[in-house]
């Protein structure tokens, strides 16, 4: 075993002030029980960077069964990875035991599969994936406690693994993707040890479960940063090994559609010729920067079918042979059907995402009837929230943005006129079957991330 790392301490006073009350509560509970515990991770993170942090996670010596002892508002959760989580309202604070990297693996297979073994508060720092969320925060003495040199990365904005890191996205590869959401996000640079490990084990990102990726997936597409993360996805070709079904259809062959991908990437947008239709890859880019200043500019993080609608889209604009409603609902389920059943998307997710595509087509058709009854449609406050950032991307259809939005402000108030009861009928008095089983307009939690 190499020596045990030595911490650096580092005082902030104004640390505190931006410390939620309740993750301070979990905190000094444990440690009035004379337990070890600290804020960890990307709360620390962000507060250092001067961020507001999403949420707050604690770390401790105390075992999931204590915590859940010291806390009634507590649940244990997860199997390979078991946790507490303590309640507060709606809000969770992640309450996890310090733990060890798992011990050298035999054999070429690093890939970790139970992730249970206790250890101390530097054992944890070592087994966290980047230097920047190995940092743990003491709310007594209010230092940065730094086993890892992660307060110097932060300072040089570099995305560093802690450990070898080609050995570290063997073990997990998904973290190779949580590489490229933090440097996106936080506009950090690639330690250069980190950027070559990430070019030369990113096929290994297939062997991780698809469920794990399609969740990255969505976290890259909700997190506001999504153009520059895919950006770094066609750079290190993690893209094809996440979605290849996906990438495949932006060209004949993958290498193709990779250079097509790469090279609309590159391109200074604003230069397009007028008069000149843009290739589906360009219309990718010019979605994902709408969606992004979406989520910027609204804070507002659109469901799944929406998300996955902006991924289809830019292949449907450029499609000529789709003039007929039926041959648009073909195209889109020949489109998301390979990569829906790659992914293990969710159906609930695909059918919106469908919705809100074919909606779409109506409301930027002027032959569209006025008096459609669109407005009264679950799916109608998404598909207007997708209209937004297709108007963005592609310049056509400002006005009809503008209409539908109008109509939707007055419905809203004839809504709120109206008695309660009759509040969801539908136009002309016809009424609907009791359930509808409701699954589809889920929202997410703001912890989706
Ligand atoms: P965010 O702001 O997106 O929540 P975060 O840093 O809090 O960022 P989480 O996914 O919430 O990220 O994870 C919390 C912490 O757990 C991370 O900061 C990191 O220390 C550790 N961690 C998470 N996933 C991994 C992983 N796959 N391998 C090693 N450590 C991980
Ligand atoms: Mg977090």
């Amino acid at each position: 075993m190499p020596d045990k790392p030595a911490a650096s301490r580092r005082g902030f006073d104004g640390f505190m002030r931006r410390v939620d009350t309740d993750a301070l509560k979990v905190v000094r509970r444990l440690l009035g029980a004379g337990h070890e515990a600290y804020l960890v991770g990307g709360c620390v993170r962000d507060i250092y960077l001067g961020r507001q942090p999403k949420d707050f996670d604690v770390a401790t010596s105390a075992t999931p069964e204590s915590i859940r002892r010291l806390f009634r508002n507590s649940r244990i959760i997860g199997r390979r990875f078991k946790l507490a989580h303590v309640f507060f309202g709606p809000k969770i604070i992640e309450t996890s035991t310090f733990r060890s990297a798992p011990r050298e693996a035999e054999g070429e297979d690093l890939l970790i599969r139970t992730d249970n073994e206790w250890g101390s508060v530097e054992d944890d720092a070592m087994r966290r994936d980047f230097t920047v969320n190995g940092l743990f925060f003491d709310v007594e003495a209010r230092d940065v406690v730094d086993f890892v040199d992660g307060m110097r990365d932060l300072d040089e904005g570099l995305i560093r693994t802690i450990g070898a890191p080609e050995v570290r996205f063997r073990e997990d590869p998904v973290r190779m993707i949580r590489a490229v959401k933090f440097a996106a996000r936080l506009d950090f640079d690639f330690e250069p040890d980190t950027w070559k490990a990430l070019l030369a084990v990113a096929d290994d990102i297939s062997k991780c479960s698809r469920a794990r990726l399609l969740e990255e997936v969505y976290k890259l597409l909700r997190g506001g940063y999504a153009r520059r993360s895919f950006e770094l996805l066609v750079e290190t070709k993690l893209f094809e090994g996440i979605l290849p079904s996906y990438v495949k259809l932006f060209g004949e062959s993958m290498d193709e559609a990779r250079q097509g991908l790469y090279d609309a990437m590159i391109e200074a947008e604003d230069d397009l010729p007028p008069g000149v239709d843009p290739t589906a890859a360009r219309l990718l880019w010019r979605y994902l920067d709408a969606l992004d200043m979406t989520i910027q500019g609204t804070g507002h993080v659109p469901v799944n079918g929406v998300l996955l609608a902006v991924l289809f889209a830019p292949l449907l604009v450029t499609d000529e042979e789709l003039q007929s409603r039926q041959q648009l609902d073909r195209r889109i389920d020949e489109l998301m059907s390979p990569v829906g059943s790659a992914l293990g998307i969710a159906r609930r997710d695909r059918e919106m995402a469908r919705q809100i595509l074919m909606a779409t087509r109506r409301m930027l058709s002027s032959s569209g009837r006025r008096r459609s009854n669109l407005t009264d449609r679950d799916y109608f406050h998404d598909a207007l929230i997708f209209l937004g950032i297709s108007v963005q991307a592609t310049g056509d259809g400002r006005n009809e943005l503008g209409r539908w939005k109008r109509m939707a402000t007055a419905q809203k108030e004839a809504a709120s006129d109206a008695p309660p009861n009759r509040r969801r009928r539908r136009r002309g008095g016809r009424k609907r079957r009791k359930s509808r089983g409701g699954g589809e307009n889920r929202r997410p939690r703001p912890s989706d991330g």
